[in-house]
């Protein structure tokens, strides 16, 4: 048997404990891969502390992201002894994820790790960084037919794991990156990533007129709720507002008037069923934008028996930038 994580269903909701499987316990797929790195991400801290709604069938190991080399079956760049990562598709909600040694999955979900890189960058990014990098190239696409990204552009829930990788691929790309945190003690960390300016979140979160004076170019936003409709109220004319997430709430509760007056976009971002060939460009961008080396100071690395604390912590929000979950000895 091998190591894994396995959700049950309980009387009352479920519950997550370590369990020994056997090949035969893994889902139906076309490839299966040895797992040698995992990452934690909001959901997956959801999902371990027996909160409903993520996990949609009982057993599975949770896990929303896995890396790791491919031991049977191929698909489009990649085949047996391959290096490869799976973010999304629905691993760890819907189907079996990287909590566990092995993991099998469809051929079409694998992607190749890009030349240079390895697995425990792979997850170092996980579906955190991937989306703050679908978030800059949804707003790169929005500057197509002339509007401006010359200016500051907000970041928010800056410490978290989208936050943190969104300041530093916005510094990379030769942003004024604006972070927002409720954490000010973690100013330095965010200056490091790349910060220009750090503000307290609740600046953001109690603009409550429907049109604020203009301040960012366009934003990044993790928090959702009041903190969301303060931004759409203080983008500039023409600017977009990339909405990745609801720390803060899922609500909205906003006025028209940013979008008809402005020109404001609202930009949804969807890292689950992202369409395969933006992922190809998210994560050679991301090879380029985002190596090892400025990930180094944002990533902890932890094994499968840290799970359980490191989940109560992430949804208490104080874990900071990414978790690495270490599966197996590479
Ligand atoms: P994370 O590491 O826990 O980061 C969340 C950050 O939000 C925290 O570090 C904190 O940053 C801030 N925050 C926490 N509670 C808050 C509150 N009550 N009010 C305001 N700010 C709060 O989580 P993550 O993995 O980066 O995910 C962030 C969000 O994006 C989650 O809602 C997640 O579900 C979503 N997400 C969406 C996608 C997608 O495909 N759209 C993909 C990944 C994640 P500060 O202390 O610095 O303010």
């Amino acid at each position: 048997p091998f190591r894994a994580l396995v959700a049950r269903r309980q009387e009352k909701g479920h519950a997550v404990e370590p369990t020994g499987l056997k090949m035969a316990d893994l889902p139906p797929g076309n490839v299966t891969i040895r797992v040698t790195h995992s990452s934690l991400n909001y959901k997956d801290g959801l999902a371990l502390q027996g909160r409903p709604g993520i996990l949609k069938t009982f057993p599975i190991v949770p896990g929303i992201d896995l890396a790791g080399e491919v031991v049977d079956g191929s698909g489009e760049g990649f085949g047996p002894g391959d290096q490869v990562v799976v973010t999304g598709w629905g691993i760890g909600e819907n189907t079996s994820g990287g909590y566990a040694e092995y993991a099998r999955v469809q051929s079409e979900w694998v992607e190749p790790l890009p030349a240079g890189t390895d697995s425990a960058w792979a997850m170092a990014v996980g579906t955190a960084g991937f989306t703050a990098m679908l978030a800059v190239l949804a707003l790169e696409r929005h500057t197509f037919y002339g509007a401006d990204l010359g200016g500051p552009i907000l970041v928010t829930g800056a410490t978290g794991g989208v936050g943190s990788t969104a300041v530093a691929l916005l510094a990379a790309a030769g942003h004024e990156v604006h972070a927002s945190t409720g954490k000010l003690d973690q100013a330095d960390y965010l200056r490091e990533l790349g910060a220009a300016e750090v503000l307290p979140r609740e600046e953001i979160s109690e603009l409550n007129r429907p049109l604020e004076s203009e301040r960012w170019a366009a934003a990044i936003d993790t928090v959702g709720g009041s903190t969301l409709a303060g931004i759409m109220a203080a983008t500039r004319r023409q600017g977009a507002v990339a909405v990745c997430g609801l720390a803060g709430s899922a609500e909205l509760t906003a006025t028209v008037f940013p979008l008809i007056l402005r020109g404001v976009s609202l930009l949804g971002i969807d890292s689950v069923a992202c369409p395969r060939p933006l992922r190809r460009e998210a994560w050679a961008r991301l090879a380029r934008d985002l190596p090892i080396e400025r990930l180094a100071p944002m990533t902890q690395t932890y094994t499968l028996d840290d799970l359980p604390g490191l989940s109560r912590r992430i949804l208490a929000g104080e874990l900071r930038g990414r978790s690495v979950i270490r599966v197996a000895p590479d």
